[in-house]
């Protein structure tokens, strides 16, 4: 599933290409996606895309009057074109641009989405998200007045997207052990440094994620459109029963919240 780190490295993809472009024609093949898409999206054509933003996993296309909303779902990507290619199968959705340049859709699952607004504030999938991880309001003291609140696992609570968008599973894991928390710990017992701790982690594990996902932009015009996500190295995540790296216990796994998490247990307390 793409996480943010791959919706932000689309985004910065994808920009280049679109801003300030003008679309030409919008071509739905499959409108039924996650939600159908509205038929007001030819709405679109003639209108120049100012820019490409982005908020939790939804990419923003912004038009003078209107908004694009895109969700990649399950298994979406976007790719750029430069010349015309005959659609595939699960090539769900093309905008061309006047310039010949086409931004491609293609979801073989479906679960993604493309939505019609009139208003960002319209749209019922970006309301009560919490802060953006990588934006100042993202802070331990945010994560303090939160968590006095909550009795949860922390794991869970950090991948809940009304506390904080975009902590994925895999950077759920990563991030605690680079904050030395155990899993479990219940969130209102958890101490103001330690929530520091945790928002540094969960920075620097996204950022980092971003900037490699930076370095296979190229692939956006390769023909599968998926560039190479995950190169950075994993501490913990999917690594059970090997050495820790900093005290070379072993790695267990265990399921919280129904989701597989992977920590050492003498370096996360
Ligand atoms: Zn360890």
């Amino acid at each position: 599933m793409p996480e943010l780190p791959e919706v932000e490295t689309s985004r910065q993809g994808i920009l280049p290409y679109l801003k300030e472009q003008t679309i030409q024609q919008i071509i739905v093949r499959q409108p039924k996606l996650r939600w159908p898409v509205d038929k007001a999206i030819t709405h679109a054509q003639g209108q120049v895309i100012l820019d490409v933003k982005r908020r939790a996993k939804y990419l923003l296309l912004q038009l003078p009057n209107n908004w694009i909303v895109i969700h990649l779902g399950m298994s979406g990507s976007l790719r750029i074109l430069l010349n015309k290619q005959e659609p595939s199968k699960h090539d769900h959705v093309d905008l061309v641009l006047t310039n010949g340049v086409i931004l491609r859709y293609t979801d073989p699952r479906r679960f993604g989405c493309w939505l019609w607004a009139d208003s960002i504030d319209d749209v019922t999938q970006l309301k009560h998200l919490g802060p953006e991880p990588l934006s100042a309001e993202f802070s331990a003291e945010y994560l303090l007045e939160k968590a006095k609140r909550s009795h949860k696992p922390v794991k869970s609570w950090i991948m809940d997207n009304h506390i904080v968008v975009g902590v994925g599973n895999i950077y759920a894991s990563e991030s605690l052990f680079m904050a030395r928390i155990n899993p479990n710990r219940k969130v209102n017992s958890l101490q103001l440094i330690e929530l520091e701790n945790l928002v540094t982690a969960i920075k620097q594990v996204l950022a980092k994620s971003i900037e490699q996902g930076g370095t296979t932009l190229r692939d956006f015009l390769q023909s599968d459109g998926k560039p190479g996500y995950f190169a950075q190295q994993l501490q913990v995540y999917g690594r059970t029963g090997d050495k820790c790296q900093v005290c070379c216990n072993e790695i267990q796994s265990q399921k919280i919240g129904q989701r597989n998490t992977f920590y050492c247990i003498n370096c996360q307390k």
